[in-house]
């Protein structure tokens, strides 16, 4: 089994990011020469003074733009960037991936505040951030979160998509793509996944994931930018599900 390495090492030169994993951060120059930095923040939840720092950062008349995966994009002069990436550390935010990595991880408002919602969402995309923020993978891998079917996250458009049930249970979805030139839905592989099981499952999958671009490299391609949709056409489908029963075994 492939093992899971992790790396947010990454260096800024002043002109660019360097890491020696491979693992693209989101701080990129701009067609107008501004650069961006897309700060971390799984389900998008940020604090007061988080916020009023990410203000501070960009200035009165600055823009913060929000992304589809819920994290702020923050436009700021080359000048600013190393300060700027000291001040997000000081008030604990760190920079998202945009390749190679977890991308910054959606999630709906879930319990506690959506009186649709059948479980919690915010509360899981903290902690899968916090189990897999930084993972070297073959590519991007985007997590979505939905409270309930009504799904304001779009579970099926994400590599991998978890839909809460009711009693603490969750659903999951892979091999979704909510963008490229083929966007494609996920499958749904099991239904009623304890919530201490989620992030062993997950782990497995990237797990597998990870072992499947290396096993096909050859005809995924030189240099393929491998999402698990790629990978899922290779081994097929069984070999996650099994895989994932495998983990969910013991709690049988
Ligand atoms: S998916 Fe359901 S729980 Fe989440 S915001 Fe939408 S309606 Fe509310």
């Amino acid at each position: 089994m492939t093992e899971l390495q992790r790396d947010d090492n990454f260096h800024w030169t002043g002109e660019e990011v360097e890491c020696e994993s491979g693992i693209h951060w989101a701080i990129a120059e701009q067609a107008n020469g501004i650069v961006a930095i897309i700060v971390n923040s799984p389900g998008g939840v940020l604090t007061g003074k988080q916020v009023r720092v990410l203000a501070e950062i960009v200035g009165e008349d600055g823009v913060i733009k929000n992304t589809r995966r819920m994290a702020s994009l923050l436009l700021i002069p080359k000048e600013k960037v190393g300060t700027a990436l000291e001040q997000l550390q000081a008030v604990g935010l760190r920079v998202a991936s945009l390749h190679k990595s977890i991308r910054n991880i959606a999630a709906c408002p879930g319990k506690g505040f959506s009186p649709n919602s059948r479980g919690d969402t915010l509360g899981l995309a903290q902690e899968l951030d916090e189990a897999f923020y930084a993972t070297i993978l073959p590519w991007d891998f985007k997590i979505g979160i939905s409270g309930c079917p009504r799904n304001c996250t779009g579970v099926q458009c994400n590599d991998l998509g978890l839909m809460a049930e009711p009693r603490g249970k969750y659903s999951l979805w892979i091999g979704g793509s909510e963008s490229g030139m083929s966007p494609k839905h996920g499958t749904l592989v099991r239904k009623g996944i304890p919530r201490e099981q989620v992030i062993p499952v997950v782990k497995r999958i990237l797990e597998i994931y990870a072992q499947g671009a290396e096993e096909f490299a050859a005809e995924l391609g030189e240099g393929a930018r491998a999402r698990l949709y790629h990978v899922l056409e290779k081994t097929g489908f069984e070999r996650f599900k099994q895989a994932i029963e495998e983990v969910l075994a013991p709690q049988a």
